[in-house]
């Protein structure tokens, strides 16, 4: 196997030939990459107790006039002209029969592969940073890509000890396109005030992502991050995936991230200060408060459970019809709904009901609680409450710190979560909140790549949980919070902020049947 570019990613797939028994060559011509290249192996080998696997590499200084290889995989800086001589290189110095294959995170293979002259045999293989760690691996099919040559390198990426998806030859593959949104509708939530970055970051961790989206642009660099948005969105010309002004703000005041001491974060001191949204361990007693919990299916039943365990009494009433069974003494109605439909009649119906000391807690991100508070009696005793799909997989609830709401309600609302188990983060009243507009659109996009041919539904999936750490591939999440109720979040985005943000219309039957390619 030979390797070509001895940097960060080169040095990595070296390694991880290296450990799957491959005799590696592995190409570099400065002096001083090599040393760090050097280095570099000596800390992941020893981290991964792998160092006989070093005894394989060769370094040598340039792509040999003949190879024996039966692939190479090349990671030099991303520039097509210097990868399209490292190419014509490898076609000249490899048999026929070899895998060419490129590393490459934004450029197009298809023509990389023009310039050889067995295009069959060239595809991407899109390791992830750092490779020896990573466990997987985008194959990237171009249009003359043979199947031969798709199947060998599945074959080879098992041997390598990690998982392979299929990608189309379009911008950004899999990883690198789905997840533009959790960076974008990120910032975009903090432009405009939904709370602060640490707090979104906590928000972000509560749901399960290993990193929320500011930290890690930061360690990513925002100007690395802003440069593959860049590049996404002139290669698509989606206008939902525009870069945000924000971060281009930001990079052009060097405000780059960890590298430059600051970005979202201080690094003044080493760590950045963290907010780690926590809920009570005490729990503590709803001293039997009547909770009436309106509304069926996974929440309503997982508040119901968490609040009775609390000794608060419960009033469940499933179905809209039973209203009339509703307590005016009830302390707090927790309206769930189905999620996915305006809420605003049956709002007012609770309001009307109620007694003037109650307190109404409405899901915030499929309807607009400001639009609804202005037809209430009382609308100082309305909160809006974010639980995407499941109380579970949330460790902190989203609360709308909104315009009319009372101070009371608000502080009733965190301890009714916190007896519930969940921690409490005030945000700012905006269509999808965070996690509804972040995670929304990251489903959203997941739907576009399946109708553009880019990746099947599972592979999308695995690609987001192996490659970005993600708690759930987006197909999967979309299906657990339910397309429809992610199709009503974006579309309340879109109706503030741009068409360009509705949502693909696939989503609206994503719970009735499987995702399903467009016809070309
Ligand atoms: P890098 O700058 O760390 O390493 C590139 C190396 O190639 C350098 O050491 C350079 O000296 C060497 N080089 C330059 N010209 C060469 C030539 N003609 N022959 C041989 N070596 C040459 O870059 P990197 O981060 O390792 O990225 C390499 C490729 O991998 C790029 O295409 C990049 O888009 C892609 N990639 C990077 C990441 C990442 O997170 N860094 C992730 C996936 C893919």
């Amino acid at each position: 196997m030979l390797v070509v570019g001895g940097g960060t990613m080169g040095a990595g797939i070296a390694l991880v030939g290296a450990r799957a028994g491959f005799q590696v060559e592995l190409v570099e011509p400065q002096t001083g990459a090599r040393e760090r290249g050097r280095e570099y192996l000596q800390r992941e080998a020893s981290r991964l107790e792998a160092t006989a696997a070093l005894d394989l590499i060769e370094w040598i200084e340039r792509v040999p006039l003949r190879s024996d290889a039966a692939l190479a995989v090349e990671a030099v800086p991303e520039r097509f002209e210097l990868k399209r001589e490292v190419f014509m290189a490898l076609a000249e110095s490899l048999s026929k029969d070899a895998l060419l294959a490129s590393n490459t995170s934004s450029l197009s293979i298809d023509e990389l592969a023009d310039v050889t002259p067995h295009p069959e045999r060239v595809l991407g293989l899109h390791f992830f940073n750092p490779a020896p760690r990573m466990e997987l691996v985008e194959i990237v099919r171009g249009d003359q890509t043979s199947d031969e040559a798709a199947q060998r390198a599945v074959a080879i990426v098992a041997r390598f000890g990690k998982t392979a998806v299929f990608a189309a030859d379009t911008p950004g593959f899999i990883v690198n396109r789905v997840a533009r949104p959790y960076y974008l509708q990120a910032l975009r939530a903090l432009e405009r005030g939904v709370a602060s970055a640490a707090e979104l970051d906590g928000l972000a961790r509560g749901a399960g992502f290993r990193m929320g989206p500011f930290e890690l642009m930061d360690l990513i660099g925002l100007d690395v991050n802003l440069a593959t948005s860049e590049s996404v969105y002139q290669r698509t010309g989606a206008k939902r995936l525009a870069p945000v002004e924000l971060q281009r703000e930001m990079v052009a005041q060097g405000l780059l991230g960890k590298k430059s001491g600051a970005g979202f974060y201080q690094y003044s001191n080493g760590r950045a200060q963290r907010f780690e949204p926590k809920a009570d361990a005490e729990g503590g007693d709803a001293g039997g408060e009547l909770i009436a919990i309106l509304g069926f299916g996974g929440v309503a039943d997982e508040l119901g459970e968490a609040l009775g365990s609390a000794n608060a009494e419960i009033a469940r009433i499933e179905n809209d019809e039973f209203i009339d069974q509703l307590s005016p003494d009830a302390t707090v109605v927790i309206d769930v709904g189905d999620g996915s439909s305006d809420r605003r009649e049956m709002l007012e119906e609770i309001d009307a009901a109620l007694g003037p000391d109650s307190v109404i807690f409405a899901d915030a991100y499929a309807t607009d609680l400001a639009a609804c508070a202005a037809h209430l009696r009382h609308p100082e005793r309305l909160v809006g409450y974010g639980i995407l799909g499941s109380l579970d997989g949330q460790q902190a609830v989203e609360i709308v710190d909104g315009e009319d709401v009372s101070d009371d309600a608000l502080e009733l609302a965190q301890e009714i979560f916190a007896l519930a188990g969940k921690a409490t983060v005030l945000v700012e009243d905006r269509p999808g909140l965070f996690l509804g507009r972040t995670v929304g659109s990251v489903v959203n996009e997941a739907m576009f790549a399946i109708a553009e041919h880019v990746a099947t539904p599972e592979d999308i999936d695995t690609a987001m949980r192996l490659g970005a750490n993600y708690p759930s591939g987006p197909v999967t999440w979309g299906r657990e919070i339910g397309g429809a109720r992610v199709a009503r979040i974006l579309s309340r985005l879109a109706e503030a902020e741009g068409e360009e943000f509705a949502p693909h219309r696939s989503l609206w039957v994503l719970d009735l049947e499987a995702a399903q390619p467009e016809e070309a």
